[in-house]
């Protein structure tokens, strides 16, 4: 036997006990993104590399240091996606998507990026996300900030606070980085080895520097609201009546910065204290730059991407087990004619009973092992037909989860009695 072959440090198996928590989630997101208008968008998992390093940027630490950047065999620089935003946009200027109209898209996928492994940082990871389109007044911003609250309310989580900021226009934040890069050139000893590359490069970034050492540098720094055209502010204040009249509370944090040129005004985090250093779930704003920037006709838009397994981490934290949609019932069989029976009597319950979930056991075997696997299987009702029922027109109902008696039903009356029994009321 060879040695067997392990995962990618940094990219998960979700497992059939996972996964059923992972279902819950996606579901309730995609079904309020299209509660709210939003269609999905598919794009490829891998880009040419040239996309992301126009639309992320060389300075950032994605460009820099993190991407899955690889020549395929006609020798063309390619890259797995790390993150949605720059292949929507490419999607959009490619098929004309923009032109004169409103898109509102999500997307959903993995994400890939050579960070260091730790709880809540992988280097496959999934996101979900939305993006809006050719609209530019705050309205959407709050839009989208709402549809994000809803996912939480929708979900059962809580404790997630709103962060926000406005960065302005690119002009207004040239006087800003200028302000800035005095402020860090005078503490030149307070820097560490990335913040000092970024001083000329991208001094923005260096707000968003997760060194602990740095923070109450950070901290003491000069903050952009100064430097704000009336314009920009005027839509930040609109936008915060907005949140204010939905009853969203946010707390305005000066640090919260995207070290782009093409981000614009509205940022927003929300974050969690239960999940350590990585407590950002998700993560948005107005990019009204981009779509130019990558060729297509100006296109104001904006946005926001939730990491899965963090809100997982979140989730699991939670104990509510009406989640895992267990089995309903599964099917014993014992003997030949009782197994031929129960293969077709199993097809006609699911024809009946659309919702019920039913595991039909296959294999064969005694009795007594077929009921230890039903048992184990987490059914509610295990189904039991031997020969004795069979011969009698009758089948067996013994609850698995209490210590409730085994009933005997006709087999006749079995779809009305099991559609009383096992389904949730109003689902007939
Ligand atoms: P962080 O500051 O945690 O590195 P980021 O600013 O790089 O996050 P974004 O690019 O804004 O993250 O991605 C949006 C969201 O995707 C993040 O808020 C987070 O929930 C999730 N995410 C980002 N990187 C990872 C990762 N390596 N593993 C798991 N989730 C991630
Ligand atoms: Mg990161």
């Amino acid at each position: 036997m060879g040695k067997s072959i392990q995962a990618i440090r940094g990219m998960h198996d979700i497992l059939p006990e996972q996964s059923a928590l992972w279902l819950f989630l996606e579901s309730r997101v995609m079904d309020v993104l299209n509660r709210y208008g939003y269609r999905e968008i598919r794009t490829p998992i891998a880009e040419m590399t040239e996309l992301f390093r126009r639309s992320i940027g060389d300075v950032t630490d994605i460009v820099e240091k993190e991407m899955y950047t690889f020549d395929d065999r006609n020798g063309e620089s390619l890259t797995l996606r790390p993150e949605g935003t720059a292949g929507c946009v490419r999607a959009g200027i490619q098929h004309g998507l923009f032109h004169n109209q409103v898109q509102r898209l999500w997307y959903r996928g993995q994400m890939f990026r050579h960070e260091r492994p730790q709880k809540g940082r992988y280097r496959q990871f999934f996101q979900m996300g939305a993006e809006a389109f050719g609209l530019e007044g705050p309205d959407i911003d709050l839009e989208i900030i709402a549809i994000t609250r809803r996912f939480w309310t929708e979900l059962g989580i809580d404790g997630l606070e709103l962060q926000l900021n406005t960065l302005g226009t690119a002009d207004e934040r040239e006087a800003y980085r200028r302000q800035l890069v005095d402020y860090f050139a005078a503490h030149p000893d307070q820097l560490d080895e990335d913040s000092r590359r970024r001083l000329q490069s991208n001094p923005l970034r260096i707000l968003d520097s997760k060194n602990p050492q740095m923070r109450e540098l950070i901290e003491a720094a000069p903050t952009l609201m100064a430097h704000l055209g009336a314009e920009s502010g005027a839509h930040f204040e609109q936008l915060c009546a907005g949140l204010d009249a939905l009853g969203i509370p946010y707390r305005i944090n000066p640090r919260l910065v995207r070290g782009l040129d093409y981000y614009a005004r509205t940022v927003f985090e929300w974050v969690s204290d239960r999940l350590g250093a990585q407590g950002t779930v998700c993560a948005g704003g107005r990019y009204d730059g981009l779509v130019e920037q990558l060729g297509g006709r100006a296109t104001p838009a904006v946005g926001f991407a939730m990491g899965i397994e963090r809100l997982i981490l979140l989730l699991e934290q939670i104990d509510d087990a009406t989640r895992l949609a267990p089995l309903d019932a599964y099917l014993v069989t014992v003997g030949e004619a009782a197994a031929t029976v129960g293969a077709r009597l199993a097809e006609e319950l699911r024809d009946a009973l659309p919702q019920f979930s039913l595991l039909r056991h296959c294999g064969g075997g005694s009795f007594k092992s077929q009921f230890k696997r039903a048992d184990r299987s987490g059914a509610r009702f295990a189904l039991i037909l031997g020969e004795d029922e069979l011969a009698r027109g009758v089948i067996g109902l013994k609850p698995l989860r209490d210590d409730a008696d085994q009933q005997e039903v006709a087999l006749e009356g079995l779809v009305a009695h099991l559609q009383r029994v096992l389904l949730p009321t109003g689902a007939e």
